[in-house]
């Protein structure tokens, strides 16, 4: 993608970003640094901003293969919110850190959305940042039980109504006016926001902080102590893997994570008659709870950017732009919208995109950095990354620069997710987890009951 004004069509966050999406140079040549980052996506940019606050003379290098927010980072749904790809249920299991650990790690998510905010409006990063919170609706009876479901397991961990707390029908429609609303669940801890705003602005205060952000720089391969790129090699003593989705592009890293995408459409705005009869006043991020994903927001000029899962997984986990696209899921997504919604049945779609997630095969994120040889990751989000990147990045700023401190010690630190299987098998599993997911939204929606497939890949992909 060498022109700027490719970059623009990425998705709509793109479109409407106030900057003009010019690459900025690439790197020079070799050259010697204290870190060196590989992907300028939230978790790269995060993680270089605070390192360059806790030790302002670090010499900090980010290679970027387009422009720094090209990936899911500048893409995504703008749920800045607490959620993790783990339950509390799986996080106490981890590493034996037990309910303390999924409580801290729950705690330091809630912290984390704030955090976002601060950052964005100490920094002047005007990215429509709305803690309207989220509103999750339960549209049968098969979605009630599993609403019921996550505020139990809530209770569990000790966290009261102010963290998650059930809500009634009417309480549910006041929030989000959809059909077939029989109640649902409402978090505070989530704000709406535009991604590429963002992901743009942290690119801009990092280089103000004096990191070397080098765009056009695609990474050809990375090793302790060094990372080769097609303009010259980075020699640095801690080296950070941020490619989240293009993991799998990278010699060695082939099977870390499976590029499973997620796909958006945009509304045109809409006018205040339409909200006055939907809700979603105070822009809370809003959604249901089927089983294959769907998650929307109100955006700060007033559309509805929606978006859901269902594309198919590419064999070898291949990540193309044509991938980005799938008409049959934008049509899909266009008539979920105006199931919830009747009254936007014939609003016009403005944009529609998609963008790679990377899926780890136990479904939980991870941070860490190996001692041994200086080599760092962050990743495995699934897709629930705007905030969690955030909290990979204080952390890993804290294990390079050998900082004690609560985060470090947090149950997902130095977790490793096992390989994917290798190919054909990461094919035929990856797609028939979909499958199965969409089977059993189709099956609850006729049966009104939780499907047997669906409490299965529940456990399989959260608990
Ligand atoms: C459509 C969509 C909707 C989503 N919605 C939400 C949401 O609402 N809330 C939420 O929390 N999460 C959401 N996510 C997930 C979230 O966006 C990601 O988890 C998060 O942005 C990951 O950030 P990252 O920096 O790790 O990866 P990315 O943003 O993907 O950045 C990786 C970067 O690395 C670069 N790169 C890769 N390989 C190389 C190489 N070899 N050389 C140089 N550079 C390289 C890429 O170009 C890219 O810029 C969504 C994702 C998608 C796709």
């Amino acid at each position: 993608m060498p022109a700027a004004y490719s970059y623009r069509s990425l998705s709509f966050w793109h479109d409407s970003v106030p900057d003009t999406l010019t690459p900025g140079d690439p790197l020079p040549g070799d050259v010697q640094a204290d870190v060196a980052i590989v992907g300028a996506g939230f978790t790269g940019l995060w993680t270089a901003y605070y390192l360059a606050k806790r030790d302002p003379g670090l010499r900090i290098v980010v290679c970027e293969r387009e422009i720094a927010g090209f990936g899911a980072s500048g893409r995504n749904g703008g749920w800045c919110s607490a959620l993790f790809p783990a339950s509390l249920a799986k996080l106490a299991r981890l590493a034996g850190s037990g309910r303390d650990g999924a409580i801290a790690m729950q705690r330091a998510m809630h912290e984390t959305v704030d955090e976002v905010g601060r950052v964005a409006a100490a920094e002047g990063i005007d990215c429509h940042f709305a803690k309207g919170g989220t509103v999750m609706l339960a549209r049968s009876a098969a979605q009630l039980e599993r609403a019921r479901a996550e505020v139990a397991e809530e209770r569990q961990f000790g966290f009261g109504e102010e963290s998650l707390r059930l809500l009634s029908a009417a309480e549910a429609s006041d929030l989000a006016a959809a059909t077939n609303v029989v109640g649902g669940t409402f978090t505070p801890h989530c704000a709406a926001i535009h991604p590429a705003r963002l992901v743009r602005g942290l690119a801009a205060a990092v280089r103000g902080a004096g990191v070397g952000v080098y765009e056009q720089t695609p990474v050809l391969s990375l090793a302790p102590g060094r990372v080769v790129t097609q303009h010259g090699t980075v020699r640095a003593d801690f080296v950070v893997r941020a490619t989240e989705g293009y993991t799998p592009g990278l010699p060695g890293f082939e099977r870390a994570v499976a590029p499973v995408y997620s796909l958006m459409i945009a509304t045109e705005p809409l006018p205040p008659a339409v909200f006055e009869q939907i809700g979603l006043a105070g822009r809370p991020t809003f959604g249901d709870l089927r089983n294959l994903i769907i998650y929307g927001q109100r955006t700060a000029d007033d559309r509805l950017a929606f978006g859901g899962r269902g594309a198919p997984y590419h064999l070898g986990s291949a990540v193309r732009p044509a991938y980005d696209r799938v008409p049959a899921v934008f049509a899909a997504l266009r008539q979920t919208l105006a199931g919830l919604f009747p009254v936007l049945g014939s609003v016009a779609v403005s944009h529609s995109w998609g963008g790679p997630l990377g899926v780890p095969r136990d479904w939980c994120a991870s941070v860490g950095l190996d001692r041994s040889t200086g080599v760092g990751w962050a990743g495995g989000y699934v897709g629930d990354g705007v905030s969690t990147t955030n909290l990979a990045g204080r952390t890993l700023a804290d294990l390079i620069t050998g900082t004690d401190s609560p985060l470090t010690t947090l149950p997902w630190v130095g977790h490793r997710s096992p390989a994917w299987e290798p190919e054909p098998l990461r094919w035929l599993g990856v797609n028939a987890g979909l499958r199965a997911m969409r089977l059993a939204d189709w099956e609850e929606d006729r049966t009104g009951r939780p499907s047997l497939a669906g409490t299965f890949m529940g456990r399989f992909l959260g608990g």
